[in-house]
């Protein structure tokens, strides 16, 4: 844990007790705070006072005794309304923050030197993340992998030498961290997300922005309007920038993916550049497709600010094993392989996979977004055939109609069956089964997580039973 120590002995407000919240209260507690903890749903009381954490309903407080509120990420600071805690706080003129925030006060008070990689996006940020820390685990570094992603970010051990922190931040935590100011800050793309809790697309684009203006160095993908134009913004200011790429571009010093791997144009005076390669990505199972070649472009990147060598990072790229449920190879059968892409809850994720295999049967389906897969018709040759599960699929198939075969599986059991049956009988060199819905999952599970370990068990078992066959 990273104690909270910058409210010794003064009374602070809490609002929002999910994971990170209880975290929180528990970091500031150990800091010595005075904590004042709410939470509109009784659970999450009841959780906290089994933590012994202190409860005080903020509705009936005398908000000038607090030094600050602190809030959980998912609670609105602004959009669609600021939250009725954040209007007390700021009639009585207190601060409002979040737990990274607390990470940064104590990382300037303990080691304001210690490595500290902080990465946002509208996509890849986990992937991202988890390669990043990979990389520098498997080079040999302390290292806290946190925030957005797993564990907490006061739940990993404190800033100190010789110790990197690599933190996934949505735009929520950021725009509850004022001081944030990472060794090196990664943003990989913006592209319309969260609106909702922004407001809009150029207001969630600068608190997007304020991660990488406050960094020492910074890695920035050049793939959207937004992020170049950030470019423009930071090289005026004379930051430290690698811009990343999923695709050739001969802007100097661009970090950039081609089919087969990292490449960089490098200057040779008078007007003359090199593409220089810097990283296949051939052998990098876990890392297929142009989108994980940006992901990879931004850990090459930050790791090489960080002093980490490029044949380590290589290393790295090899041994990653991926994050579950998203393009996750799970099983072979012979040449047909299953590929769990459970997160694709939506058309846009969904092309990615699209884009990243060949021969696909695929097992879509759930709970539809707004467009359906009408976007994705461009990759419709792509597949082989689709097998349908869910309440979407009656749309769907009016969608694929005579573009895609097709076949209504209603389950994702039986969708298993019927796809595994056809791979196995195609003739391709790697039929792939993919589930990747483009849709949530509520109709039929919990959560995405379900459905990608429902899947995971079913495929399992039809190769345990072919294989005794
Ligand atoms: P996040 O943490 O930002 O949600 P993830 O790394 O969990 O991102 O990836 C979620 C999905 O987003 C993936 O399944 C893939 O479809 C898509 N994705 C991943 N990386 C990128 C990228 N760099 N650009 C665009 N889409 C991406």
């Amino acid at each position: 844990m990273t104690p909270a120590a910058g409210f010794a002995g003064r009374k602070v407000a809490l609002f929002g007790l999910g994971g990170s919240g209880l975290s929180t209260a528990r970091a500031l507690m150990a800091g010595g705070a005075l904590v004042s903890a709410w939470d509109d749903g009784e659970a999450s009381r009841a959780r906290a006072l089994a933590q012994n954490i202190p409860l005080e309903d903020l509705r009936g407080a005398d908000w000038l005794t607090f030094a600050a509120l602190i809030l959980a990420p998912g609670v609105p600071l602004t959009h669609p309304a600021p939250h009725w805690t954040v209007e007390k706080a700021q009639a009585a003129g207190v601060e409002i923050i979040g737990d990274v925030e607390l990470f940064c006060r104590e990382r300037a008070r303990l080691a304001p030197d210690a490595a500290f990689v902080a990465i946002t996006g509208s996509n890849g940020k986990s992937t991202t993340t988890a390669l990043i820390a990979h990389i520098l685990r498997e080079a040999g570094h302390d290292v806290q992998l946190g925030g957005n992603i797993g564990t907490p970010i006061l739940d990993l051990a404190p800033p100190a030498r010789g110790r990197v922190h690599v933190i996934e931040c949505s735009s929520f935590q950021i725009d509850l961290t004022p001081s944030l100011r990472p060794s090196v800050g990664v943003l990989l793309n913006v592209t319309p997300d969260h609106i909702d809790r922004h407001g809009t697309l150029e207001h969630y684009a600068a608190v997007k922005e304020r991660l990488v203006t406050g960094a020492d160095h910074v890695v920035l993908g050049v793939d959207d309007d937004h992020c170049r134009a950030m470019l423009r913004r930071l090289l005026g200011a004379g930051k430290p920038v690698t811009p990343i790429s999923q695709a050739p571009t001969d802007l100097l010093g661009c970090t950039h993916y081609n089919a087969k791997g990292l490449h960089r144009a490098i200057a040779l005076g008078a007007g003359r550049s090199l593409i220089e390669p810097l990283a296949s990505l051939e052998g990098a199972r876990a890392l297929r497709g142009a989108h994980n070649g940006q992901n990879a472009a931004a850990a090459f990147s930050a790791c090489e600010a960080l002093g980490v060598d490029h044949g380590a990072i290589c290393a790295g790229f090899a041994s990653f094993p991926g994050l579950p449920h998203r393009m996750e190879e799970i099983a072979r059968l012979g040449p047909v392989l299953f590929v769990n892409d459970s997160k694709a809850t939506n058309a846009d994720a969904a092309e990615k996979a699209l884009l990243s295999y060949d021969d696909i049967f695929w097992i879509i389906g759930g709970k539809s977004k707004e467009g359906g897969i009408e976007s994705l018709r461009p990759l419709f040759p792509k597949v082989r055939k689709a097998y349908l599960i869910g309440a979407a699929s009656d749309d769907f198939a009016a969608t694929l109609a005579d573009a895609v075969a097709h076949e209504p599986c209603v389950t994702l059991d039986l969708a298993i069956e019927r796809a595994a049956r056809d791979a196995v009988a195609c003739p391709a060199r790697e039929p792939v089964v993919l589930l990747s819905p483009a849709c949530a999952s509520y109709d039929q599970f919990a959560n995405f997580e379900m459905r990608g370990n429902a899947f995971r068990d079913l495929v399992a078992a039809l190769v345990a039973r072919q294989s005794q066959q």
